[in-house]
């Protein structure tokens, strides 16, 4: 199969809508990272997303609506608080997980009861919503394992003879998946921190963050949100997360490179194996997917990445970096 890369207009967005309206799937944009499109309530398009992916099949995919007015056919009761966050925060980076309507198929939902929805904030993605008149399954548009893509070369890298067409608007503007939350006993949870932070929904209820975000899940732990099990966001270079600032960060790195080395630290000059990956959280969720691509293109063997900040959207680039780091945390030797 060939595919094509087209600059989002309206002529793309309609064969894009095309080829999903016939069944297939397409790479699309979104504000978070590039998503693999299928009809959502479409159980065939929906297993082509596994296949081409490679993802497990007990991942639930999240269902991607253009209007609030879409959501009441997709699930079976909506908390108070879900629609207060809903016109907050939609379109935008936000998940919610609700009880599922039967129109949603197994295998979206990963065989759950429950089904993850979202609208997004980026018009590319709204508009072939529109186009279709149905929503949309779209996981993110790497292999599985591999880390998200944030481009629409990523996705070509990823999918090429995979998928017929993918939608280029540029580089997303949040650069790390949304925000997964659920509700429990009149509390948010948040299975997986995004763009949308625990700051942010802590106006609303009381946020409690699930312990799979910052720990590694025991074997066979039962766990809320089945992604969070998984290696993931990996490149092929070996990840350390350093936990030293400044000198401190510096003369790790310079003691430990391994093989062809990166070092991305916070607002580092950039110079030998010294990559800056941002000042803020912010520029540090835009980057973090690219530099680790990058890292790989490059044949890096190891890779060092400066411990991020845990507030705002620091806890998603911390969680992450964790899992691409198959949760490895290094320090200084201490007799030093
Ligand atoms: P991705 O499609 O790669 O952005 O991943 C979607 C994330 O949402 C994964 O971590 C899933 O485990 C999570 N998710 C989707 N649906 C559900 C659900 N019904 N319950 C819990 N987590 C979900
Ligand atoms: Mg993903």
């Amino acid at each position: 199969m060939n595919t094509e890369v087209l600059i989002y207009s309206p002529e793309s967005i309609q064969k894009a809508a095309e080829i999903l309206k016939a069944g297939g799937i397409v790479g699309m944009p979104t504000e978070t990272v590039y998503g693999l499109a299928a009809n959502a309530l479409d159980e065939n398009a929906v297993r082509d997303i596994f296949v081409a992916k490679g993802r497990p099949q007990d991942n639930p995919l999240i269902v991607h609506i253009s209007s609030i007015d879409m959501l009441p056919k997709l699930v079976r009761e909506i908390p108070d608080v879900a629609l207060r966050l809903a016109q907050r925060f939609w379109g935008g980076p936000l998940t919610m997980i609700f009880p599922k309507a039967d129109i949603i198929p197994a295998v979206t939902s990963g065989g759950l009861d429950t089904v993850a929805v979202r609208m997004p904030a980026s018009e590319a993605a709204r508009d072939i919503i529109n186009a279709c008149g149905f929503p949309i399954a779209a996981p993110s548009a790497n292999l599985s394992g591999s880390p998200s893509p944030t481009t629409a070369q990523h996705v070509f890298r990823d999918m090429d003879g995979r998928i017929p067409l993918i939608i280029d608007d540029g580089a997303c503007s949040c650069g790390v998946e949304s925000t997964v939350i659920c509700f429990r006993d009149g509390r948010i949870h948040i299975l997986r921190p995004g763009g949308v932070t625990a700051e942010m929904l802590s106006e609303f209820a009381e946020v409690e963050i699930d312990k799979a975000v910052s720990a590694k899940p025991a074997e066979n732990e039962k766990v809320l949100s089945p992604g969070m099990k998984y290696k993931h966001y990996s490149p092929k270079a070996d990840v350390f997360i350093v936990d030293e600032h400044g000198d401190a960060f510096l003369r790790y790195c310079n003691a430990n490179i391994n093989g062809n080395t990166v070092a991305m630290g916070i607002g580092v000059t950039e110079q030998d194996i010294f990559i800056d990956y941002g000042a803020t959280p912010e520029l540090q969720a835009q980057r973090l997917f690219a530099l680790l691509r990058k890292a790989d293109d490059d044949g890096a063997d190891t890779v060092y990445v400066e411990m991020p900040s845990r507030e705002g959207v620091g806890l998603a680039v911390y969680n992450r970096l964790l899992r691409a780091a198959g949760f490895r945390v290094v320090k200084n030797d201490k007799a030093e």
